[in-house]
């Protein structure tokens, strides 16, 4: 069960120093490990299984949607997009974004429909040769590979990235190094730290591997506040939203019903109290 000696993530991913303690999260790999400074959580999987899990992401579709998704995708870019304006006081079409893991370019092809500049990268060759047949700007490599110039963008976003990420440190300097002064960082990931995950706990899909490739390394509040810090961010705003129970086809859908209509009732008072399960953080590189 516990494959430790074999572990791929060896130090906590926020960096810092102390040795991790096992948790109660058995997931299939081994109980999930905790830094006992910042709470981050990070899978015991190997080094194989890790890169086994990630070749899910080298498909040609990538994350382009269709119908209602694309109508929701659209409508998170409109609301997002109106909060990067207010927090960084440019207008839609005077920003440059650069989207990090943008995999078929879904959000940078939303965003450009909406005026933004947008470029995207992405380390998977076959999302980016759809996203290049959509006539999309978009490089392929990992950030740190390609060297784009220094201070060259208003905005970069990592969506559902950092949680893949043994080392995410680094990615976030590069960040910092290629953001103009007074750039926002903005990063999606799950909340470890969420009454889903004390509720849930490895059933909570979001830590298995064999359903989310590569989830490896589990973020929260605090342990975002730490590698902002240390990668020279100041953070602007971490928001947090949404509670589950269950998964569907856990217990009987009538049950399930009940669980999700009583979830969704909580959902406010998690966004107020810092303990939904999807966490957006706004870093801003500071003059
Ligand atoms: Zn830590």
């Amino acid at each position: 069960m516990n494959n430790s000696g074999n572990d791929y993530v060896i130090a906590c991913p926020a960096g810092c120093h102390s040795g991790f303690r096992e948790t109660d999260i058995v997931s299939p790999e081994g109980p999930l490990k905790r830094c006992p400074d910042c709470g981050q959580l990070v899978s015991q999987c190997s080094e194989e299984l890790f890169w086994n899990s990630m070749k899910e992401f080298d498909d040609p579709k990538g994350t382009l949607p269709s119908g209602r998704a694309a109508v929701r995708l659209l409508r998170h870019t409109k609301k997002l997009m109106k909060k990067i304006e207010r927090l960084s006081g440019k207008k839609r079409n005077d920003i440059s974004l650069l989207d990090v893991g943008c995999s078929s370019g879904a959000f940078i092809s939303t965003a450009g429909d909406l005026g933004v500049n947008a470029e995207g990268v992405e380390p998977s060759q076959a999302p980016v040769r759809t996203a290049i047949k959509l006539g999309l700007k978009v490089y392929q490599g990992f950030l740190q590979d390609i060297r784009l110039p220094r201070e060259s963008f208003d905005v970069v976003t990592l969506f559902e990235v950092i949680e893949h990420l043994k080392d995410p440190l680094n990615l976030l300097k590069e960040c910092h190094r290629i953001l103009r002064k007074n750039g926002l960082l903005v990063i999606r990931t799950g909340n470890a730290d969420s009454w889903t995950v004390r509720f849930m706990k490895a059933r909570w899909d979001y830590f298995s591997i064999a359903e989310h490739g590569g989830h490896i390394s589990f973020f929260n509040p605090l342990s975002i506040q730490k590698i902002a810090k240390r990668s020279g961010f100041v953070v602007e705003d971490i928001k947090t939203r949404r509670v589950s129970f269950y998964q569907k086809g856990e217990i009987p859908l009538v049950c399930y019903r009940a669980a999700k209509l009583f979830s969704e009732l909580l959902n406010r008072p998690a966004v107020w109290s810092g303990k939904g399960h999807e966490l957006l953080a706004f870093l801003r590189k500071p003059y």
